[in-house]
């Protein structure tokens, strides 16, 4: 499936409902670091959030290129994704990994809207990138784990039912492999926030609803666990790419909206009687964004092709997600120059999308980390860590 040629008839009904949610809405959720719930709400109610959902369980049952239209789609009229877009990358792990009655449990409650996927804690503060590091601890007791430590950067984790938390079953020092022993959780956080499970909002440079969450012996049911104990690393790198996937067709729409935004003042804005389009200078920074970003496009589609292919795309993933997010910050970058100072102006909207666009270098992976992947993984250099 080609995803950037198809599902028109999807990609309209999201145009149609970002319509609905102007600069104006965006402007004031990021002044009053505001969640946009009303957007949140629409996506779902129209069915969008659930396209990834199997049909058996109230989803559409849609392919991962259906909702990789639907995120650049959003990007590309203005709006921003990010709010809700862990319920489409979670999804690979709990649909490939999770047991029937975990699905059964779950999924036609977060497909109608009435349960919130949309938290993912990996992420630690002492351990940063290096996952395998991480010091949140599951300690089986009976029938139930408790989960002690930290996690930082779980987004959304105030506007979620449910949180995909990956911690480390089996100590460091007694696996053979350091990517062995950690296991992933489907974690029903409404059972547990306020009491054993703390959430801290962070502010941001740009409105993400990003959070630090604690965990203090905080029991839950051994059915929470995903798949097997001790494997739950290898089933987040396969939802890892899914998500790179994701966030690529994330960056693909932010290019798309500031080469439009660029390309329209270009020919209105006039200086020395003529229109400052007429330039190359102007001109050719915007022709290499556009350059930039439909290669990148080949590459999600490449990327995703494969992915539906029944693979898992370690290196098309990566290169998707580098490129993508090159793109999306040199339209950025494009953009802004092109608007001389109303870029700086918050009504344009530049400024608001120009600091999103920022994050794409350092997550879900950072820039560097993708570049060393591909040194390593795919060019067989040593390992530089
Ligand atoms: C707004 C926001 C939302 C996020 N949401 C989530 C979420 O929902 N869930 C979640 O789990 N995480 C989330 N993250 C975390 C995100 O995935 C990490 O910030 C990102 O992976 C980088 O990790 P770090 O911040 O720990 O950086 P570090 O690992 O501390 O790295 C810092 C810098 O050093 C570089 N670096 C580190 N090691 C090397 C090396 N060996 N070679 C070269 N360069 C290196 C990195 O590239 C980076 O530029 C979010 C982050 C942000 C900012």
């Amino acid at each position: 499936m080609n995803y950037e040629l198809n599902y028109r008839d999807i990609r309209d009904g999201v145009a149609r409902l970002c319509a609905d949610f102007p600069g104006e809405y965006w402007r004031r959720c990021d002044r009053e670091q505001a969640y946009p719930t009303e957007f949140v709400k629409a996506l779902s109610e129209d069915g969008y959030l659930s396209a990834l959902i199997p049909e058996e369980y109230g989803g559409l049952g849609l392919p991962i290129s259906a909702g990789a239209a639907i995120l650049e789609e959003i990007h590309r009229a203005g709006c921003n994704a990010g709010a809700c877009h862990a319920q489409m990358y979670t999804m690979g792990t709990l649909l490939r990994h999770g047991s029937d009655a975990q699905k059964e449990m779950y999924l036609p409650k977060v497909a109608d809207g009435s349960l919130r996927l949309q938290a993912f804690g990996v992420t630690e503060p002492t351990s940063g990138t290096d996952t395998t590091a991480l010091k949140t601890k599951a300690k089986r007791n009976g029938d139930k784990y408790i989960v002690n430590g930290q996690k930082i950067w779980t987004s959304r984790a105030e506007h979620s039912d449910l949180l995909l938390l990956l911690a480390r079953t089996t100590p460091l020092e007694d696996v053979a492999k350091k990517t062995d022993g950690l296991s992933v959780f489907l974690v029903d956080m409404r059972d547990v926030v306020g009491k054993s499970l703390t959430i801290r909002p962070i502010r941001t440079m740009m409105n993400h609803a990003t959070t630090e969450i604690f965990f203090d012996d905080m029991e839950v049911p051994a059915s929470s666990l995903i798949g097997e104990e001790g494997k739950g690393f290898r089933y987040i790198m396969s939802g890892m790419n899914a998500e790179r996937m994701l966030i690529s067709a994330e960056c693909i729409g932010d290019a798309k909206w500031f080469i439009n935004k660029a390309v329209d003042y270009s020919k209105d804005r006039h200086v020395f009687n003529r229109p400052i389009g007429q330039n190359q200078g102007i001109q050719f920074p915007i022709a290499r964004a556009y350059s930039q970003m439909r290669a990148a496009e080949l590459m999600v589609n490449e990327a995703i092709a494969k992915y539906e292919a029944g693979g898992n795309p370690g290196e098309e993933a990566n290169l998707a997600k580098l490129l993508s997010a090159d793109a999306s910050w040199a339209a950025a970058e494009a953009c802004v120059q092109t608007h001389g100072g109303f870029g700086f102006a918050e009504e344009y909207d530049i400024e608001r999308k120009y600091r999103e666009a920022r994050l794409y270098q350092v997550a879900p992976i950072s820039t560097n980390l993708i570049l060393s992947y591909i040194a390593e993984h795919v060019l067989s250099m040593p390992r530089s860590y």
